[in-house]
């Protein structure tokens, strides 16, 4: 029998194992074969180790176009995992990526807070606030937001996908909206959630993406982003000054990113630089 273990990869272990028919070595084999399984598992940490930025995802393509212009870009080096993944400490990361559409696990939860309070960057995309999330009990609060149950109408939160969605920059002085980021559009803008700015702001435009309506803030954000999105069913037009912002926790900062919808949206060459930016700021 010949086989060998796959292994190689990062941590250079390789093992060509050799056993004759009927031999009595089952217990050597048994130890190689441990062996081989704490190669992978060392190969696998060694990975994550050498990376810069962590990605922690549920669904990964849209990441994976992230990490290649953090590489491309930024020269950065990135690990997606998923939750069931995460490393012990998250301490080493210059900054955590969050995009987890489906349940956040408490664990996770309570090491993307405890990671930030430390000092960490943590840069949180679209639907990492979702309403599957009201359940967390320490996530919101963390963050600052709430998501109120009832008609959109009378400000209950409201997702609608396939939509055209228009962002703009509400903090031209800000780092993460300036640098490197060239605005195709020029788009009118009054905030019906925010002190006004009034006229037309430099912005881009996402077409079958997603919009998150109503996001309430519950604590001091400093705004980045705006979105604007008409309703084609009701005529309404809704502008809300929640698409993008920062908010310090304890020594560190919190970067929320609305848009993500599809890879695609990360794709867009104005968005994919402020993702960027948000994990290169320096405060
Ligand atoms: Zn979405």
């Amino acid at each position: 029998m010949l086989f060998t273990n796959g292994a190689g990869g990062e941590c250079g272990c390789r093992f060509l194992l050799v056993r004759k028919r009927d031999s009595p070595d089952a217990p050597h084999m048994l130890k190689l074969k441990h062996l081989a399984a704490l190669c992978f598992f060392l190969s696998a940490t060694l990975e994550i180790a050498r990376a810069d930025v962590l990605i922690v995802a549920d669904e990964f393509p849209a990441m994976e176009v992230m990490a290649d212009k953090l590489k491309s870009e930024e020269h950065i080096n990135t690990k997606i995992i998923s939750q069931a993944n995460l490393p012990a400490s998250l301490a080493p990361f210059q900054a955590v990526i969050v995009y987890i559409h489906r349940e956040l696990s408490e664990k996770s939860e309570t090491a993307f807070i405890d990671y930030t309070k430390a000092g960490g960057r943590l840069v949180v995309l679209h639907h990492s606030i979702s309403a599957g999330k009201r359940k967390n009990p320490h996530w919101f609060p963390f963050l600052g937001v709430s998501l109120p149950e009832g008609d959109v109408s009378s400000g209950g939160y409201k997702w609608i996908e396939g939509v055209t969605l228009s962002l703009v920059n509400l903090n031209p002085a800000h780092f993460i909206m300036t640098n490197k980021v060239s605005y195709p559009d020029s788009i009118s803008y009054v905030s019906t959630n925010a002190p006004s700015h009034d006229g037309r702001l430099p912005g881009f435009t996402l077409t079958n993406s997603e919009v998150y309506l109503n996001h309430v803030h519950t604590g001091r954000h400093t705004r980045l982003m705006g979105l604007q999105y008409m309703d084609v069913k009701t005529g309404v037009t809704y502008m809300q000054a929640t698409a993008g912002w920062t908010k310090p926790a304890g020594k560190g900062l919190i970067v929320y990113l609305m848009p993500g919808h599809r890879k695609e949206d990360f794709e867009n060459p104005a968005y994919a630089r402020i993702v960027l930016n948000a994990v290169i700021y320096q405060p």
